[in-house]
């Protein structure tokens, strides 16, 4: 079977096209639905290849009642042979007329920025003699990768020199050559690469710029793929990674931008100009902010120590701090634990913070004691089914809010065993 003839290459405006069936191919699939690969003696569709992605559409056929239906293309694959597949989820008969449609608006915004990147490379090459050595068109943006160093500083003006080429309208042509020609044109330095399959070489031409081979399918003169934005820049293994929009796609883009900016401005009251220094500002007061509220915790804990070393007196040589709170987080019941364990004599520490459940539990005590808080929380906390424990003098864990007077008992029994003034 001969591969299709791809009408794109003449034509790539051509929207609809008359074929014939020339084959069909079930795929079997799961769960009752089936796939079939559709061969079309010619196709204007676009089979995913050399950066770009396929195009869909539909096959519009005759049913053997007589009424037309439409049958869509999922996708579209050429395979090693280069006969280009059409995926379709209805059977078409083998000789079967149909006309193919293919989505225009889709195929058209592949064609602009396909035609974008051709003039990219092109002004990538020439002005910073940085080869493109692969393309990326995606759902919303396009990248390609240069061999090259970090390029961020020139990003507007090669933007700019994109964007005066397309102004300036300049005509995107294509022909087809014998290899040999290409090799010539090739060697003179007036092709930038070519492909290593043999047969005739299609040559895309940007007026007075560039001369490359390429299969795709591109607008027809540089007006056409309507503007040019650059994006993001990104360090890649072999050099850098360009993103960037055509037409639609960066009209679209700069709109996202003016939306955010606006949010911003409202959210911030001030001008966009104006966004990034109030940014800055709002970062380094919050820096001051989280340091002076650590200051003052750690004020705190220290006059709460005391507060509590006050209401709890030592009794037959110990002090046993037992607190839960609902409104102190870990962080600072953690902080207080190790301010009263330094500053406390012959002092337990049992203190525990019921702002979460799990209820988070700090134990410890002063360095003149001779209990393991450690090991007692940790075996508390293993009759119950958990973990947690820490160094003999602080330890710390999590305990179910429901099994917390259970493990408060433990934890008791465990000091007044531990020690005999506690008894
Ligand atoms: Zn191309």
């Amino acid at each position: 079977m001969t591969a299709s003839e791809r009408l794109y290459y003449a034509d790539s405006f051509l929207k609809s096209f008359p074929a014939v069936v020339a084959d069909v191919r079930e795929l079997s699939r799961t769960e009752g639905e089936s796939v079939w690969q559709i061969a079309l003696v010619r196709t204007a569709f676009y089979p995913t290849s050399g950066g770009q992605p396929n195009d869909t559409g539909f096959l519009c056929a005759i049913s053997p009642g007589g009424a037309s239906i439409d049958i869509p293309v999922d996708s579209v694959e050429e395979d090693e042979h280069g006969q280009v597949w059409h995926y379709v989820r209805k059977p078409l008969a083998l000789g079967a007329h149909v006309e193919g449609h293919i989505d225009w608006p889709r195929r058209f915004d592949h064609m602009q920025q396909h035609t974008g990147q051709h003039l990219l490379s092109a002004i990538f090459l020439r002005e910073l003699n940085a080869p493109t050595f692969s393309f990326h068109l995606g759902e919303s943006v396009s990248t390609i990768d240069l061999a090259t160093g970090p390029i961020g500083h020139r990003l507007e003006s090669i933007e700019r020199l994109a964007n005066e080429v397309i102004a300036e309208d300049r005509r995107v042509s294509s022909r087809t050559i014998p290899r040999a020609e290409a090799e010539a044109l090739l060697a003179a330095g007036d092709l930038r690469k070519l492909p290593e399959r043999p047969g005739n070489i299609r040559i895309i031409e940007i007026e007075d710029l560039d001369r490359n081979a390429c299969g795709g399918t591109h607008v027809r003169s540089t007006g056409q793929i309507g503007g040019l934005l650059l994006r993001d820049t990104e360090k890649v293994s072999r050099g850098v990674r360009v993103e960037f929009l055509c037409g639609l796609r960066a009209v679209r883009a700069a709109r996202a931008d003016a939306e955010i900016l606006s949010q911003a401005t409202a959210t911030l009251s001030v001008p966009a100009a104006n966004i990034p220094a109030a940014v800055e500002r709002l970062k380094s007061d919050s820096k001051a902010v989280v340091k002076d509220r650590q200051r003052l915790r750690e004020e705190l804990a220290d006059y709460h120590a005391s507060r509590l070393t006050v209401e709890v007196p030592i009794d037959k040589g110990l002090r046993f701090i037992d607190r839960v709170w609902k409104d102190r987080d870990p962080e600072y019941t953690r902080l207080l634990a190790s301010r009263l364990a330094s500053a406390a004599p012959s002092t337990i520490i049992l203190l525990c913070s019921e702002t979460t459940d799990p209820v988070s539990i700090v134990f410890a005590r002063s360095l003149n004691l001779n209990c393991d808080c450690g090991r007692i929380l940790k075996e508390s906390l293993s009759q119950l089914g958990l973990r947690g424990g820490g160094s003999p003098e602080f330890a710390q864990g999590e305990v179910p809010a429901l099994e917390l007077t259970k493990l408060r008992a433990s934890l008791l029994a465990g000091v007044r065993e531990a020690l005999p003034q506690a008894r």
